[in-house]
């Protein structure tokens, strides 16, 4: 046929609206009723128009389709129309002209029929609907796809995919969802530019904020480009609806670092939209035993990671260590880490070892800026929460103090921490409130403790709670520590060596009790403090330890207890030794039957360390 001399007619597909519509032309509607002075037109679903009785050109019955013009729009959006009566025409389905809806004004659009473009980061399917999480450059929601029960609706769709989505926006159980009518996989040109269009937006949207720190320090400002960069990667995992890991040291410095970071990973995801419950199944803290992520860590974490992957369409997630993951020990969980190309970050004060830089995304340390472990994790984590998400500092200023103290941070830094919270908190608050965190951490073993925690950290807004519970953890930890104290301070061993250090030795395993608090590395760390209390202004070095390990505390004394462990790890073959931490406090373990061999060849290189403050 013939088309090139025929009129064009249009026809409004159903997410056009109003801004679609133009005067002078043609279009199809259907007749949608009648009043005494003219006939409604509906030109699509939700758009229509009135044919003044004048303008009517033939009869009509309801639903029928109707040929009119648009004579005029008027301002208050009604639209007067005429009817035409054309013999031949061809037509056109006008596509909506105006760009997709963003995510994030999806509130404003409730009740309607819109599109959507974005990518699907998770896919869950449910005893009802199929749940494809969307991501674009302004948010993520949810968009329920409906086959039959159970049923996986839209199998095409995978994991990362950019989709075109219609459907109508709802509310349920207080939550947006688009109710999909239509999906569709987008490809070639139409996903790139979709693609770099949230790509170029989170870039943007993920910069952190340019604020102040909290206190004066030229290693903190020195470290901030370091801390951006973490602090973005995490803001853009969040927008992206990539699940976190976060694990950190189980003392009171790392849980204040993860702690200051979790608030604001967690309020991040409950503002940018998503399940009402993203932030649980989105983020997940845990503690690790060790100063370093250990290959029990990275297993358990990896099953967990891998079941949500496949149960529940999650992506694989974002690594985050703190107040750990900067030393040669976390090197064969980095490795298997990178096996399932996992991102990791690392915000920590251990003496770094430049091997693990290879497999990390960021990484964070005082060291790389002529700091040292003063600057502790607890600080560094609440500086980098800030960044991630400015909001929370009301509830986490406190917290650099807090770890600080349990840290025995001797850095200027730590002082003015604690002057910033002075007004709140006196100098025993802060030390009962670590050693509320140690107590309640020993007993949480491998839980998070998170709400709990929050209450002994005083971010529930409940001080009356927080003064009641703080003090009755506190007392009760030290009765404990009391008790382990009477029980092996008449133990101790001291011996003086070459370089003039006082060395006190006590053998846990058999004068202290087990299995309860304080543990081995506590209770050394009691002694130690008692005795260098004891010998005020000499060198004191505490070694604690038992059957097959040994765990060192020092003062005055010039230690690199991780390269100590190294050249006793060659120099003792059959030594079974590993170990490591920070350059003056740290652990060692060994096989049983070397025990001896290995604890005197330690105290040989103690003894010619150099001592001096
Ligand atoms: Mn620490």
């Amino acid at each position: 046929m013939d088309t090139t001399d025929s009129i064009i007619v249009y026809r409004l597909s159903h997410t056009c609206d109003l801004s679609d519509v133009r005067e002078e032309t043609v279009y199809i509607g259907k007749v949608q009723g009648f009043a005494n002075f003219g006939t409604f037109v509906q030109l699509n679903d939700r758009i229509k128009g009135l044919v003044h009785k004048s303008n009517i050109r033939t009869e009509h019955r309801e639903r029928e389709n109707i040929l009119v013009r648009v004579v005029k729009i008027r301002d208050n959006g009604n639209i007067d129309l005429s009817e035409e009566l054309i013999p031949r025409y061809e037509t056109r389905v006008v596509e909506r002209s105006s760009p997709a809806v963003r995510l994030s004004d999806l509130a404003s659009k409730k009740g309607r029929t819109v599109m959507i473009e974005g990518e699907v980061s998770q896919i869950k399917q449910t005893g009802g609907p199929t749940i494809f999480t969307i991501v674009d450059e302004s948010g993520t929601e949810n968009a329920a796809a409906f086959v039959e029960a159970g049923v996986r609706a839209y199998p095409e769709v995978e994991l990362g995919d950019e989709v075109r989505i219609i459907g109508e926006v709802m509310q349920r159980n207080n939550q947006l969802q688009v109710e999909v009518e239509s999906m569709t996989v987008l490809t070639g040109t139409e996903a790139e530019t979709v693609r770099n269009r949230i790509e170029t937006a989170l870039e943007l949207r993920s910069e952190p904020a340019d604020i102040p720190f909290l206190v004066e320090s030229e290693v903190l400002e020195r470290l901030k480009p370091a801390m951006k960069q973490v602090a973005k990667q995490i803001r853009k995992a969040v927008f992206t609806a990539q699940p976190i890991i976060l694990r950190h040291h189980a003392d009171a410095d790392g849980i204040c670092s993860a702690v200051a970071i979790e608030q604001a990973v967690v309020s991040l995801i409950r503002d940018s939209g998503g399940d009402f419950d993203a932030d649980y199944f989105l983020f997940k803290r845990s503690p690790s035993k060790a100063p370093f992520y250990e290959v029990e860590d990275i297993t358990r974490d990896m099953d967990f990671a891998l079941k949500d992957h496949v149960r529940f369409g999650q992506k694989l997630p974002l690594i985050v260590l703190t107040d750990n993951g900067s030393t040669e020990e976390d090197m064969p969980s980095l490795r298997f880490a990178k096996i399932y190309g996992l991102s990791i970050l690392t915000i920590d004060h251990h003496h770094p070892d430049t091997i693990v830089d290879d497999y990390l995304v960021g990484h964070v340390n005082p060291y790389h800026q002529g700091g040292d472990f003063g600057i502790t994790a607890g600080m560094l984590g609440t500086e980098v929460a800030r960044l991630i998400n400015p909001s929370v500092e009301p509830i986490v200023r406190h917290l650099p103090a807090v770890a600080g103290t349990g840290d025995r941070s001797e850095a200027p830094e730590r002082q003015r921490y604690i002057d910033l919270v002075r007004s709140e908190y006196s100098d025993d608050d802060l030390k009962e409130m670590a050693l509320a965190l140690d107590y309640t951490q020993f007993f949480l073993r491998f839980n998070d403790g998170r709400e709990l925690v929050k209450d002994i950290l005083n971010m529930t807004g409940n001080p009356e709670r927080f003064r009641a519970l703080k003090k009755l953890i506190a007392e009760q930890a030290n009765d404990a520590i009391e008790e382990q104290m009477s029980a092996c301070m008449p133990h101790v061993v001291h011996r003086d060596l070459a370089n003039g250090a006082h060395l006190f030795l006590i053998d846990v395993e058999i004068h202290a009790h087990k299995f309860t608090f304080p543990p081995p590395g506590k209770t050394s760390g009691e002694v130690h403090d008692r005795l260098c209390r004891t010998y005020e202004g000499k060198p004191v070095v505490t070694l604690g330890f038992g059957p097959d390990f040994a765990v060192l505390r020092s003062r005055g004394v010039m230690m690199n207890i991780p390269r100590m462990v190294r050249e006793l790890r060659d120099e003792i073959p059959g030594g079974g030794i590993s170990g490591g931490g920070h350059l003056v406090v740290g652990s060692i373990k060994f096989v049983e039957g070397m025990r001896d061999t290995v604890l005197e060849a330690l105290i040989t290189k103690i003894s010619s360390a150099g001592t001096g403050s």
